[in-house]
Order: structure tokens, then C-alpha cells, then sequence
């Protein structure tokens, strides 16, 4: 039986606006599930809906098999964290976590034992009686962790939990959140707008435009193999190069662009009497001097060198092809003959067809 199942959900907020439309989705349990999307593609009014905060328009919702559409939030089996906490600033750390053990008719002692557990588990014991406003960002979001779980939901939702984090603690607490969950095994639905976050920690992704389900896939099929033109611009760094009358072999395809025929696998999106995108990860690309290029390689891009920099071990180049596109490359600063490249330079730029995707436009 899956922990959630989204069927055809949608949301039209009393203004009009069309939030979620044709939304299905189902999670295994124990799945760690991130929506990923641009600020306003409708992330959280879906996250919302599960929670039962905001009422769905069509569709259902069912939790560990049961029709939950129209059940009020506290009677669902559903936790959520929310971008800034929502904690109580006058209350104790002891009393916030509590707080959603009070509508449980629960023991005096039974709420203690279990409020004293999660407090061990998330080292905020030391601060039981430190009132919320006097800890630090990411002691509240502990807080805030500690509090959704303390009610042993059987699916946690969170909102952009990280947002409120700088760079450092974000990545501390994203180690954290993993662990946390591979060791209590409950299913995690997780809102962001940053892609790393998404690829780092879901099992799954399930990626979003404008209110609609754009692919949903593992990290990995997300990245690799974006399934239409808003997840190739959206996830990682390709290259996106326009091209027509594609032919098909097998699960391969190509297509005649302005700098030559490009090969690559096709994706579901892609039409043949329509506008086909060539996505080219940056990262699968290869650069080489023109007059070293004799021939070799899948997908020749002929071009010049219009900017060089190096990150660390990581070399980046743009590569400019024809005046008006240009495909960033990047490259180990171990390759000596390519850090010798200099702007203006004549280079070919090279990537195997397995590594490129062919999408529909739009
Ligand atoms: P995200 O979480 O991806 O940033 P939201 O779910 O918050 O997106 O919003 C989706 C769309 O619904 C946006 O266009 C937003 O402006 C709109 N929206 C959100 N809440 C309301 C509301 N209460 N009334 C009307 N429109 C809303």
C-alpha cells in the first residue's frame, strides 16, 4: 500500500488563480519526495493540500489507503514544518515541542517521556527550559524537527525547512535531515526551490512548473535525462541548442541544427514535426583545440574560446559558436593543453550521443 497517493489534485484559490492542476503522484513508504520548482509553481499550495491547510478543488488524497480529501488536518496522520519554524518565541523549548502532544489526550507523564526522547535525540536537552527567541537558527529548527515528530506522524511535510539557514548549517542540517530519516524510516515530502537540495537529499523528485507535474524521477533520471525543455533548463547546466526533422533509431534520435546534426537519446516531449532541443550537460561536454580535433568525437560543435576562468580543480570555459550561442564547458585545471587555451581561440567542443537528450519545445 503506498504511505500517500495524489490523484488528480488540483487547486483554484477563490481569486482564480490556478495554483495545482492534474496532479498524481504516489509514494512509497519511507520515501524521501522533494517538489522542486521556480518560487509560485505551486509547491507548497500542494504540500498545503496533503496537510489539509488548504482545501483541494479536484482530485484526491489518500494516506496509507484512506480517503483523507476532505479530513481536517488534526485528524490526519501528517506532521509539517513550516519555512520559518512557527514557533512560540515566549514559550520553552519543553513547551513548544509538547505543544502538539496537548490535542492528543495523553498522560502527564506519558507526554514527558516522549517530549524528554525527542529532546535527547535532538541534543536539546541542555535547552529544555530556554525559552525559543534566546536559541539559534538551527537549534530552532532542531525545535521545529523535534515538534513535528514528537506526534510520530506517519508521513512529515516539510516547507522549505532549510530556507531560513546559512550555507554552512543548511549543509550541517541537510546531513542531518538524511540520517534522521533513514534511521526512523517515515516518509518525508520536502518543498524547495534549490535544486542541490533536491538532488542531494530525495529519493525522488518530483519537478514542477507553473502548477503542472513537469517529470517526476529519481535524482539521478532528473538529471540525466530531463524529460521536457523547462527540466533541461531547469536542472543542472546544459546547453540547449534548437533543431529540426529529427529521425528516429531505436531509442536514439537526431536533428539538424544550425552547427550540424546532433544525436541523443529522445524524451516522450519530443515531436517530429515540432522544434526539438538538443539538452547538452556541460559537464559531459569535451573541449579541444581546433587543430588537435582531427575528426574524433560524437556531436562536433565547432567554436571559439570567448571566456576562460578556474574554480578550484574546475576549469570553465564559454565557448562561442556562431556570434549569437554560446555553450559553457567545464573541464579538470589538470588538462594543461586546454589551460593554455586563450580567448579567441578556434576549439572544437565534443559529447557523446548517450549523454544528450532530444525534448519537445515548451
Ligand atoms: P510555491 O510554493 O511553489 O512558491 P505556491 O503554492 O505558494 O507556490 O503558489 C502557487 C500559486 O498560487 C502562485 O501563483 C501564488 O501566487 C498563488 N497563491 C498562493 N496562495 C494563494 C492564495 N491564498 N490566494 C490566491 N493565490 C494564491
Amino acid at each position: 500500500m503506498y504511505d500517500l497517493q495524489l490523484t488528480g489534485v488540483g487547486k483554484t484559490y477563490p481569486d482564480g488563480t490556478v495554483a495545482v492542476s492534474d496532479f498524481d503522484l504516489v509514494v512509497e513508504p519511507g520515501e524521501f519526495v522533494a517538489f522542486l520548482g521556480p518560487s509560485g509553481c505551486g509547491k507548497s499550495t500542494t504540500l498545503r493540500m496533503i496537510a489539509g491547510f488548504e482545501a483541494i478543488s479536484n482530485g484526491d488524497i489518500l494516506i496509507k489507503g484512506k480517503n483523507v480529501s476532505t479530513t481536517p488536518p488534526e485528524k490526519r496522520p501528517t506532521s509539517m514544518i513550516f519555512q520559518n519554524y512557527a514557533l512560540f518565541p515566549h514559550m520553552t523549548v519543553r513547551q513548544n515541542i509538547g505543544f502538539g502532544l496537548d490535542v492528543k489526550g495523553l498522560s502527564a507523564a506519558d507526554k514527558k517521556a516522549k517530549v524528554d526522547r525527542i529532546m535527547d535525540m535532538f541534543g536539546l536537552s541542555e535547552f529544555a527550559d530556554r525559552k525559543a527567541d534566546r536559541l539559534s537558527g538551527g537549534q530552532r529548527q532542531r525545535i521545529a524537527l523535534a515538534r513535528g515528530l514528537v506526534v510520530e506522524p506517519d508521513i512529515l511535510l516539510l516547507d522549505e525547512p532549510l530556507g531560513a539557514l546559512d550555507a554552512n548549517l543548511r549543509r550541517v542540517i541537510q546531513n542531518e535531515l538524511k540520517l534522521l530519516q533513514r534511521e526512523l524510516g517515515i516518509t518525508f515530502v520536502f518543498v524547495t526551490h534549490a535544486q542541490s537540495e533536491a538532488l542531494g537529499l530525495s529519493d525522488r523528485i518530483v519537478v514542477m512548473n507553473r502548477g503542472r507535474v513537469e517529470q517526476i524521477g529519481t535524482p539521478h533520471e532528473v538529471y540525466a535525462a530531463p524529460a521536457t525543455e523547462f527540466v533541461a533548463r531547469f536542472i543542472g547546466s546544459n546547453a540547449i541548442i534548437e533543431g529540426v526533422n529529427p529521425t528516429v533509431e531505436g531509442e536514439m534520435a537526431s536533428v539538424d541544427t544550425a552547427f550540424g546534426r546532433i544525436r541523443g537519446r529522445y524524451a516522450a516531449s519530443m515531436a517530429s514535426d515540432a522544434v526539438v532541443l538538443a539538452a547538452i550537460p556541460a559537464e559531459a561536454m569535451r573541449i579541444q583545440p581546433a587543430s588537435a580535433a582531427a575528426g574524433i568525437g560524437e556531436n562536433r560543435l565547432h567554436g571559439t574560446v570567448s571566456m576562460k576562468h578556474a574554480v578550484g580543480s574546475v576549469g570553465h570555459f564559454k565557448v562561442d559558436l556562431d556570434g549569437r550561442q554560446s555553450v559553457d564547458v567545464q573541464t579538470s585545471t589538470d588538462n594543461e593543453v586546454l589551460m593554455q587555451l586563450a580567448i579567441g581561440d578556434a576549439v572544437v567542443v565534443d559529447c557523446p550521443s548517450d549523454r544528450v537528450t532530444l525534448v519537445g519545445q515548451g
